[in-house]
C-alpha cells in the first residue's frame, strides 16, 4: 500500500532577499530576483521599497540552471 507523497507541508523554505514597502500597513513586497539598478517602488502604493528578508518556499532558479548547463557544455 502506498501513501501519497506529502507535498505542501514539505516544501523547503529559505531566507530570501526581498524588497518590502516602507509604507506602514502596506503588504507590498517582491522577491529580489531581479537585478534592480535602483530602489524599486511598491506596485501597490508607489512608495520606495527597502531590502528585507523573508522566509519563502525555495524557488528553483531556472535561468541559473540553464546558464550552468551552458557553461558545462562549453567547458565540455
Ligand atoms: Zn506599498
Amino acid at each position: 500500500m502506498y501513501f501519497r507523497k506529502k507535498s505542501l507541508e514539505d516544501i523547503p523554505t529559505e531566507d530570501t532577499a526581498i524588497w518590502s514597502c516602507t509604507q506602514e500597513g502596506c503588504i507590498g513586497w517582491m522577491r529580489d530576483n531581479f537585478a534592480f539598478e535602483h530602489v524599486p517602488t511598491c506596485w501597490q502604493c508607489n512608495s520606495p521599497m527597502i531590502r528585507s528578508m523573508k522566509i519563502l518556499p525555495m524557488l528553483v532558479n531556472k535561468n541559473t540552471d540553464i546558464k550552468a548547463i551552458k557553461k558545462s557544455i562549453m567547458i565540455g
